[in-house]
């Protein structure tokens, strides 16, 4: 008889979203196929010595060989982008595909299916829509949701994706008749330009005002708008990159109340300050993102948070443009904050730092770390074969050891960057092994994946069992408009 099983993972401390417990895992044909107390044979048997096995993390917000609105190409295509991630301990990602005005979706979704192709992760695309014409919203975007991209991006500023508050109802709306999730990065872009134009006649353009020109109240004011809309037209709302306390108990008193409402924030909100915006010369542009990192009582405050569930994920939001003409500096190596390219790397530094400070620290739990890392990320994105352990699931798989101690390096990283935010902090636990449909892609800090070898993966709609959002009498399509909302 041949062997039963393609890989066994035995002697590991088992953790899932709900529990952890020591066993063992058996996988077939890149599948969990068994989770029991002991498992015999395998063709291969890998001794996970006591270390702690878990879902290879889901990343859900990463840029990779994406152009910004401005035309910058980000440092990482889909091959660094995915062994960075996979370094870090994912064995999957979703990255963003982004529509530039005057493309078609079809376009668009046919230039990253070239890009991904080179990745060693699967992968998947949140669709970032700029320009809602009617063939995009009633064509096009039902294509792309037929194909299992189930999630649309809008913005609130900037102008080359700002959609304004009509434009957003249009693609909610379209989300809701799909069952597609819309997630929004909110900033009140007119208070952002109004303290650009303060700031700039006053010469204050040093990467330090970058964080003063985009005031918290901003972000809570489109935090508070976006939901609003989302709930006018009862359709999930997905709200990235949280930045504020303000903000974060406004998501938290909508969830409580009811709405169909995801949150995440990021490492860099955590682990910065502004004043790493204050670094002689230019070296603050390194830590330009938007929101922009705050302050030491936010940090505590967004910890708070992240324990009491306000948010689903913990996201890099890998943004990565090196410093140098080619990403933040394109328009010079002086450049006034406004003109420097925004975001930051860390696709490689999400778990470790969310385990370190979470874990080790004692802010969350084991538990807590799985759901944040990759549970959640499934069921809100609807990655149905991913993000758990169980008979049936994707082998994406993760063994960390939790005690190894070290020093985050720019070497480390495994990306096309030439810096990291991280540089120097101290780590306390290291994802040794990971497995993506079975396949292991890192082992002991060398690459065993090939280029390619990530495919793409369709999702399904978010999980909204628990969310039942808000009916309100005037938004009734059968009722009030006489049949379901289309053109
Ligand atoms: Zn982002």
């Amino acid at each position: 008889m041949s062997e039963p099983f393609d890989t066994v993972i035995h002697s590991g401390l088992i953790a899932t979203a709900d529990q952890q417990f020591k066993g063992d895992l058996a996988i077939k044909d890149g599948r969990i196929v068994a989770v029991a107390e002991q498992i015999a044979g395998g063709a291969r048997r890998i001794d996970a010595g006591g270390r702690i096995v878990m879902p290879g993390g889901i990343e859900a917000h990463a840029h990779i060989a994406q152009e910004s609105a401005a035309g910058v190409m980000t440092a990482d295509d889909y091959y660094s982008g995915s062994v960075s991630a996979a370094f870090g301990g994912n064995s999957s990602f979703i990255p963003f595909a982004a529509q530039h005005r005057g493309q078609s979706i079809d376009e668009v979704l046919a230039n990253y299916d070239v890009r991904g192709a080179r990745s060693v992760i699967d992968y998947s695309y949140h669709l970032i829509v700029s320009d809602p014409t009617e063939d995009v919203l009633y064509d096009q975007l039902p294509r792309a949701f037929a194909r299992g991209i189930t999630s649309f991006k809008v913005f609130t500023t900037y102008d080359l994706l700002n959609l304004g508050d009509a434009g957003m109802l249009d693609i909610l709306t379209v989300a809701r008749e799909h069952g597609a999730i819309t997630m929004v990065h909110c900033e009140n872009d007119a208070m952002v330009k109004w303290m650009n134009r303060q700031l700039a006649v006053r010469g204050l353009t040093a990467p330090k005002y970058h964080a003063v020109s985009r005031p918290a109240l901003a972000e809570e004011e489109a935090i508070n708008r976006a939901i609003q809309l989302a709930k006018l037209v009862d359709t999930p709302l997905f709200i990235v990159h949280v930045s504020t306390p303000g903000g974060a108990e406004i998501v938290r008193r909508e969830k409580f109340n009811g709405a169909k409402l995801f949150a995440e924030t990021c490492p860099q909100y955590l682990a910065l300050t502004r004043e790493a915006l204050d670094r002689p010369g230019m070296e603050g542009a390194k830590f330009i993102c938007s929101p922009p990192v705050r302050d030491h009582e936010t940090q505590d405050a967004l910890w708070h948070h992240v324990a009491q569930g306000t948010f689903e994920s913990v996201s890099s939001d890998h943004a990565p443009y090196r410093a140098d003409e080619s990403g933040k500096f394109g328009a010079g190596l002086d450049a006034p904050y406004p003109k420097i390219a925004n975001g930051m790397p860390g696709i490689a530094m999400r778990l470790p730092y969310l385990f370190s400070e979470g874990v080790v620290a004692g802010r969350i739990t084991l538990e807590q770390f799985v759901a944040l890392s990759a549970t959640n990320a499934a069921k809100t994105f609807g990655c149905t074969a991913k993000g758990r352990i169980a008979p049936g699931m994707d082998a994406d798989l993760a063994i960390w050891d939790p005690e190894e101690g070290w020093t985050a390096t720019l070497a480390d990283q495994h990306d096309n960057m030439d810096y990291t935010p991280f540089e120097g902090m101290r780590i306390t636990g290291k994802p040794k092994l990971v497995l993506n449909r079975g396949a292991v892609i890192v082992e002991e800090g060398a690459l065993k994946a090939l280029e390619g070898q990530g495919r793409f993966f369709g999702r399904a709609p978010a999980d909204l069992r628990v969310r039942k959002g808000v009916a309100l009498p005037e938004f009734d399509p059968a009722r009030n408009f006489g049949v379901e909302l289309r053109r």
